[in-house]
């Protein structure tokens, strides 16, 4: 069997950006970096981590692991909160870097938008000199809603390359997709398996899964490539990590691409709730 590939998509920017990765959420130690190593020694090609995660070490040494070469590996990293500000979000990048054992980070993203520090404007600035600087190669943010990308396009004047949200057939997400096409912005599923829960269990995901001859989980990941979205499920189990990309030889229809966008609960983790105050972010946070 070849090893299957995810293809690549261009972001604002023009750097080429796999559409399917790893997420490492909440992997630690030899167990994040036997599993990254896994990965992209069986095709993967992106992988997402952050700092709140506490296993940028780990990754960076999978990374090393692999016999992938640096250049063909693109590497998403993320701001935790209590690094928002100019001069914080300058340290961090640069500590990111030094924990992953990279020269460079291929996507920053700044982790959540906190409103109530009401800092992610300036550190929205304060990437944009890091892009200048060519520590990264493309700044995006996560758990944006359109009025905080508003603001941070209108005050800038720089788009963001990704935002990263929760995205899957159960929080199928139209607004801010439509918002992120609209301004050319690549929208990135988190938990794109619905934490891997009731979801795969639904009649409609496993009548689709029996008539391709897929699993659940290829369905549903299938179904965001079919939405033209990026998504980092995670798995360190090597069947489910094999499996959740060989999705490139199938494609589902239009109408089954809606059957699934009618699973919709509207049920997403708050973006501006008390629960992502920087008090409450603790190490352990996704
Ligand atoms: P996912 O939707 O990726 O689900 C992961 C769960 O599904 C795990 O329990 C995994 O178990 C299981 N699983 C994986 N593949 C399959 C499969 N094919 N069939 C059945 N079960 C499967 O949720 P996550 O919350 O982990 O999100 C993915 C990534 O997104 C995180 O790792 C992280 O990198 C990122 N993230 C980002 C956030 C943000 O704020 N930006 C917030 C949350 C997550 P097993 O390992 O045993 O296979």
């Amino acid at each position: 069997m070849n090893t299957p590939s995810a293809p690549t998509v261009l972001l604002n920017n023009g750097v080429a950006m796999p559409r399917l990765g790893l997420g490492t959420w909440p992997l630690k130690g030899a167990d994040a970096q036997r599993t990254v190593a896994f990965a992209l020694n069986n095709g993967y090609r992106l992988i997402d981590t952050a700092t709140a995660y506490g296993n940028e070490s780990a990754v960076g040494r999978g990374i090393r692991a692999a016999d992938v070469a640096r250049e063909d590996i693109f590497v998403t990293t993320k701001l935790r909160s209590s690094d928002h500000g100019h001069e914080r979000t300058l340290r961090a990048v640069d500590a990111s870097v030094a924990a992953l054992g990279l020269e460079y980070i291929d996507l920053f993203l700044i982790h959540w938008p906190v409103p109530s520090q009401n800092l992610y404007v300036e550190t929205w600035q304060a990437l944009r000199k890091v892009l200048a600087d060519g520590h990264v190669r493309a700044i995006g943010v996560s758990n944006f809603k359109p009025a905080h990308l508003e603001r941070v396009i209108g005050e800038t004047g720089t788009v963001p390359a990704v935002n990263q949200i929760q995205l899957s057939p159960l929080t199928s997400q139209a607004e801010p997709r439509a918002y992120h096409r609209n301004h050319h912005i690549l929208t990135e599923s988190w938990s794109p398996l619905g934490k891997g829960t009731d979801l795969l269990g639904h009649p409609t995901v496993t009548g689709l899964a029996s008539k391709y001859g897929k699993s659940p989980g290829q369905i549903v990941l299938r179904w965001h490539m079919d939405l033209g979205l990026a998504a980092i499920p995670k798995s360190n189990n090597p069947q489910r990590i094999i499996s959740n990309i060989d999705i490139f030889d199938f494609v589902l229809t239009p109408e089954e691409v809606e059957s699934l966008c009618a699973l919709d609960t509207g049920a997403a983790q708050p973006v501006d709730s008390d629960a992502m105050q920087p008090g409450l972010m603790g190490p352990e946070t996704p």
